[in-house]
């Protein structure tokens, strides 16, 4: 015998409803809770395909990304110049929050890295966007690197 946990009664223990007040002893036996049951393999694949369960990681689309050095100019900062790259998104997704570093040619040393003003860069599927670097001057480094270190899919 088991207890109903809706009236307290002594009910069959293989009852799945109790025959004094009605009430089902186990949720998912409770046709009122069915829809929701159904419901469940559409909201998994809804949050599958919103990506949600599938973070899209930067370095497995890294070759699917192209630059072009555009244009070197002189900043308004004395010893900076400003090195425009044109990056090109080959995949299908919206990327944004760059991280990045400017490598020197001559010896591989950092000269730059991401700056406030990249948070808004955002880069569209399948499409081209201009990326402007503030780059100190070094002796010896007159030619200069891009190196992509990790983007973000944006989804909204
Ligand atoms: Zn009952």
């Amino acid at each position: 015998m088991q207890t109903c946990k809706s009236c307290l009664k002594e009910i069959e223990t293989s009852a799945t409803k109790c025959s004094y007040c009605q009430s089902y002893q186990v949720w998912y036996k409770n046709p009122q809770h069915y829809s929701l049951i159904i419901m469940l393999p559409f909201l998994v694949f809804m949050f599958w395909n919103a990506g949600l369960f599938n973070k899209k990681e930067f370095s497995d689309f890294e070759s699917e990304f192209s630059f072009n050095l555009e244009k070197i100019i002189d900043a308004n900062k004395p010893n900076t110049i400003l090195i425009t790259y044109k990056v090109k998104n080959n995949t299908r997704y919206k990327w944004r929050d760059i991280s990045y570093e400017i490598i020197s040619k001559h010896d591989g040393e950092l000269l730059a890295t991401n700056s406030v003003s990249d948070f808004s860069w955002v880069i569209q599927p399948n499409s081209e966007s201009f990326l402007t670097v503030k780059v100190p001057i070094v002796s010896n480094a007159n030619e200069w690197e891009l190196k992509i270190k990790d983007l973000e899919v944006k989804r909204y």
